[in-house]
């Protein structure tokens, strides 16, 4: 028998390993913190900003959507919600309760599923795919608060290591710089070399030595 959400095998029959139980305990328990703090990112660079709040007299600010879909109805709240009503129904109970702000239905649906964890890594047959579900949300959760900064593939690097052995780790400008080293080999690319690089032209023993 095999682990329902990572197909490792398992020791003893159940539908979730321990690592995945794990997992599936500790982003059920950020959650709700989670859901909290995307209010401060609904606005573009708002984050950083804490102090009074200017008075709007024009056009609003924009709004972050993607931040704004996680929050409204049909986001984290229905996702925790319906899984904990298909957990609850799979025990043959009712169907739990949604009132009260969209604040306390995330932490309470996440803390009936969180205090059936047992049963639901053991039995629920709907394991394997709420612990990928979930860590799914909670990975675009966490972009949402940490969006890592663009950056700008350029290729990859031609440093020979030595006897040909190129290096070919990729290379990526990051945001807000001109300077590119392999994070590999550690050899500088000055933006001169960046079409060079991106083009392939490097192939030959000539150019990788630039
Ligand atoms: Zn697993
Ligand atoms: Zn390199």
């Amino acid at each position: 028998m095999n682990c329902t959400a990572c197909t490792r095998p398992l020791d003893a029959p159940a539908q979730l390993c321990d690592g995945c139980t794990r997992g599936l305990d500790v982003r059920l328990g950020e959650l709700p913190a989670q859901y909290l703090l995307l209010a401060t990112h609904l606005r573009p660079g708002a984050a950083r900003g804490d102090g009074p709040v200017p008075l709007v007299r024009e056009a609003p600010l924009p709004v972050r959507e993607d931040v704004l879909d996680m929050r409204a109805a049909g986001g984290m709240v229905t996702m925790l919600e319906s899984w904990r009503e298909a957990m609850q129904q799979a025990r043959g109970w009712g169907p739990p309760a949604r009132t009260g702000t969209v604040e306390r239905r995330v932490m309470a649906a996440a803390r009936g599923l969180q205090m059936n964890l047992e049963w639901i890594a053991e039995f629920f047959e709907g394991a394997g795919d709420i612990a990928c579900e979930i860590r799914t949300l909670s990975g675009q959760v966490q972009m949402l608060l940490d969006p890592a900064p663009p950056t700008l593939a350029v290729g990859e690097c031609a440093a020979d290591l030595g006897g040909g052995d190129i290096c070919g780790a990729p290379l990526r400008v990051p945001h807000g710089t001109t300077t590119v080293r392999c994070r590999r080999c550690g050899t500088d690319y000055p933006p001169s070399s960046w079409l060079t690089l991106a083009t392939g032209a490097w192939a030959t023993p000539a150019g990788a030595a630039a």
